[in-house]
């Protein structure tokens, strides 16, 4: 498979080398490392900080980038995005510079501590590596560097970018007549990268599995059958806000502090909770908020700039308190897309060539930047879902694994239990109806969505009660 690989590495412009890059191949995470990471607020010389604040030996691309701005001064958008001028590379001796090596149009050969550093510093030969890999090449640590905890999840990113590149290179040689050897190999670089990619996807997910089961979040318990269970959560979900005051006060009693028992309503308030609490390490910085300001045309501006560049991240972007949104606004822009990228919907790039028409060049080539830019936002869009899961994940095992965890189950216990003694007619009332639905003393077997019943016995208990006291719950 893929045999001639290697050559046609060499001779993509896309994923190939260019004069402005050069300076990345001279770059060492150690010296990333001397400038305070502006995503993580890792201080100078320490590791990066993953959210759930453990070191992690990949940097934030956001320190990368600030690292090499402020260096070299350099250019580090997309081959394929720069206008066609040719600019002389930039200059790479002065102060503090090493002689830089040339650049290894095989990255993959390096010494695997050389490689780690590379693919630290580089999303674009980070492509080349996954790809390489993709396509059989085989190496003792290869599979660890690229697929362990670290780094899956960007290699999944790397994966899916070179996967639309093949992908969009193939089309593009199909609809204007290239040579038939030539796309078969793109075609089958394509079809391994996408399988790597899906065993990888399909990785990530026992991963994150075997994760969340180990920490008892894992299997979600069963829908009580208990009727009085199941009555005692019915008078309290009828009651939130007597409810949550009760929690509150008996947190209390058993000091607990304010901040673990705040009310949750909205995922914000939530995220923001957890980022008090200590539970994820994102600090909120002068970037994260400007990009919270943003009205939606800025925002939308700032989405599409950012898709624009793949060695250049904005990790403002991936900030918990961001991430639901860029999701959001990725959607509609690829939903406002897709005609102009002659795409059929937004959920995956469609191969063009199944609907080829014929086309001018000039026209060739504006499609052809179309999807490339419709294929980043897709790209893109994957990692807002990806960074969206693990966040939750995340925040599921901080409070899990948070002393407070234990007591606030108890207050809530105890909550229900006092919800009971305080309003017996309305308890009894729900216990009464579930009645008719048990088989045996207790145990429930319900012939009707849970949810419709519970509107159902809502209704009747609003009756019960004067008007005024109507549960919010049915308002
Ligand atoms: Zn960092």
């Amino acid at each position: 498979m893929c045999s001639s690989f290697d050559d046609s590495a060499r001779a993509d412009g896309a994923l190939g080398t260019s004069p402005t890059r050069r300076a990345l191949w001279n770059l060492r995470s150690s010296e990333v490392a001397t400038i305070a990471c502006p995503t993580c607020g890792a201080a100078r010389r320490a590791p990066c900080r993953t959210l759930w604040d453990r070191p992690t030996t990949v940097l934030h691309r956001g320190r990368t980038i600030r690292y090499v701005k402020m260096r070299f001064a350099l250019d580090l958008a997309e081959p394929h995005e720069r206008p066609v001028r040719h600019r002389a590379a930039p200059p790479l001796s002065g102060p503090g510079l090493t002689a830089a090596p040339a650049p290894h149009p095989q990255p993959w050969r390096l010494p695997l501590h050389e490689l780690a550093d590379l693919v630290n510093v580089s999303f674009l030969d980070l492509a080349k590596v996954v790809t390489a890999h993709a396509c059989g090449l085989q190496r003792t640590g290869l599979d660890e560097l690229l697929f362990g905890p670290d780094r899956i999840e960007q290699s999944i990113d790397a994966l899916t970018y070179a996967m639309h590149d093949r992908q969009i290179r193939r089309e593009v040689r199909v609809l204007s007549g290239g040579r038939p050897e030539e796309i078969e190999d793109l075609a089958a670089q394509e079809r391994a990268v996408r399988e790597r990619l899906r065993n990888t996807e399909r990785r990530l997910k026992r991963q994150r599995i075997a994760e969340l089961t180990a920490a008892g979040i894992l299997p979600f318990p069963a829908p009580t059958d208990d009727s009085r269970r199941l009555a005692r959560a019915w008078l309290g979900r009828y009651l939130p806000d007597e409810k949550e005051a009760l929690v509150r006060r008996l947190a209390a009693g058993k000091g607990l502090a304010p901040l673990a028992t705040v009310h949750i309503r909205s995922i914000p308030e939530k995220i923001t909770r957890c980022i008090d609490n200590g539970w994820l390490a994102a600090p909120v910085t002068d970037a994260v908020h400007q990009l919270l300001e943003l009205d939606g045309l800025a925002f939308r501006r700032r989405i599409v700039a950012d898709a624009a560049q793949q060695d250049a991240r904005d990790d403002a972007l991936c900030h918990p308190l961001v991430l639901n949104r860029w999701r959001d606004q990725l959607t509609e822009t690829l939903a406002e897309m897709a005609p102009s990228a002659e795409n059929a919907h937004t959920k995956h790039l469609h191969d063009l060539t199944l609907t080829s028409r014929p086309r001018s060049d000039a026209q060739l080539r504006r499609l052809h930047n179309r999807r490339r830019l419709f294929a980043v936002l897709l790209q893109r869009r994957s990692e807002s879902v990806r960074l969206i899961t693990s966040l939750n994940d995340g925040m599921s095992l901080a409070e899990r694994h948070d002393p407070s965890y234990e007591l606030l189950k108890q207050a809530g216990d105890q909550a229900y239990d006092e919800l009971v003694r305080r309003h017996p007619d309305l308890y009894r009332h729900i216990r009464n109806h579930l009645a008719r639905y048990e088989t045996r003393y207790g145990r429930l077997q319900l012939a009707e969505p849970r949810g419709q019943l519970r509107a159902r016995i809502y209704d009747e208990l609003d009756q019960m009660r004067p008007a005024h006291l109507a549960s919010p719950a049915r308002r």
